[in-house]
């Protein structure tokens, strides 16, 4: 399951969301102040692990990099 990390842009608290498959994952409100003004933030933890379960076919370099060789 994806963990997306947010930053809330009204008070900056950053927080972790963890989606199940089916949830838009769109956006989450602030926990702190329940604000939806929320940004998602780039998780290399929850990249990783999209990664492998995806079976991207290289496995030597991450797949935004990844280019035909
Ligand atoms: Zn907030």
């Amino acid at each position: 399951m994806p963990i997306y990390e947010f930053e809330c842009k009204k008070c900056k608290n950053v927080f972790e969301v963890l989606f199940r498959p089916g949830d838009a994952q769109t956006g989450a409100p602030c926990p702190a102040c329940r604000s939806r003004r929320t940004k998602r933030l780039l998780s290399a933890f929850a990249g990783k692990i999209g990664n492998t379960a995806g079976g991207a076919g290289c496995g030597t370099c991450s797949a935004t990099s990844c280019g035909p060789t």
